[in-house]
């Protein structure tokens, strides 16, 4: 499907200069349950992100002794209940994208990504019905502004879960100067505020023989908040995961 490309925000990849200064270590968005000293044998993760313990193998000298028996373990649930940061659009947003949850086509060749993740509210309940966009640049560094190449948009399931197959964008110049790669992002609940932000990758990803952490440490946007964990799936191929919690009312 022939496209234009657009030059205005998206130039020419050019070479790396070296990395610039670091940056904080992104917080991590995994939880950790210390069971070795409870003496507890079974942790299991419900659905819901809240963890349920198998009492009777529980020592009864274990600080867990003093705890109401009905009180869950205190640990921190995979939703933080903080709002995702906003970030800037951009200037190559294009309404009325179409639905869907593939930008996968034979034009668009790059390192491919799954990515999946849930929409949360403020109390961490899953919200279904959002709808969520999705627009990025290609494997070249390329945004479509003639078509709809990488644009669209989908609706969250009823237990508040989207996927959208893709690829990692790559780098490009932009009115901001260099940009690192990043997904493009709009989230709303159905009749609450848009949120507008960008997500990114993790310095370690391997793609187009860039070098992630530099090109993420010159970044003037980046919010290491909005990283996305990434998981191999093997060479050129990954999972990706990323949750946002939203505000539903304005
Ligand atoms: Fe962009």
């Amino acid at each position: 499907m022939p496209h234009s490309k657009n030059r205005s925000d998206a130039e020419v990849a050019v070479p790396n200069t070296p990395p610039g200064e670091a940056e904080p270590d992104p917080k991590s968005r995994r939880s950790f349950i210390r069971a070795g000293s409870l003496g507890v044998t079974s942790v299991a993760l419900a659905a819901t992100g809240v963890a349920s313990v198998n009492e009777s193998v529980a020592s009864e000298s274990s600080p867990a002794a003093t705890r109401p028996r009905s009180a869950p373990l205190a640990v921190t649930p995979a939703c933080s209940g903080h709002e995702t940061p906003a970030a800037t659009e951009g200037p190559l947003f294009k309404p009325e994208s179409p639905e869907r949850t593939n930008f996968i086509t034979p034009a668009i060749t790059g390192v491919y990504l799954r990515l999946r993740g849930v929409v949360y509210d403020t109390a961490c309940k899953p919200l279904p019905d959002c709808l969520i966009e999705f627009w990025q640049c290609d494997q070249n560094g390329d945004y479509d502004t003639a078509g709809f190449s990488l644009r669209g948009h989908q609706r969250t399931t009823a237990r508040g879960t989207y996927e959208l197959e893709t690829i990692i964008p790559r780098d490009y110049w932009g009115r901001w100067g260099k940009r690192a790669p990043h997904i493009h992002t709009q989230v709303q609940a159905p009749g609450g505020p848009i949120l507008v932000t960008q997500l990114y990758f993790p310095d370690d990803t391997k793609a187009y023989g860039r070098d992630f952490a530099a090109l993420n440490a010159r970044d003037r946007l980046l919010n290491r908040a909005c990283t996305i964990t990434l998981e191999s799936l093997g060479t050129g191929r990954y999972a990706g995961t990323f949750d946002f919690v939203i505000s539903t009312t304005a």
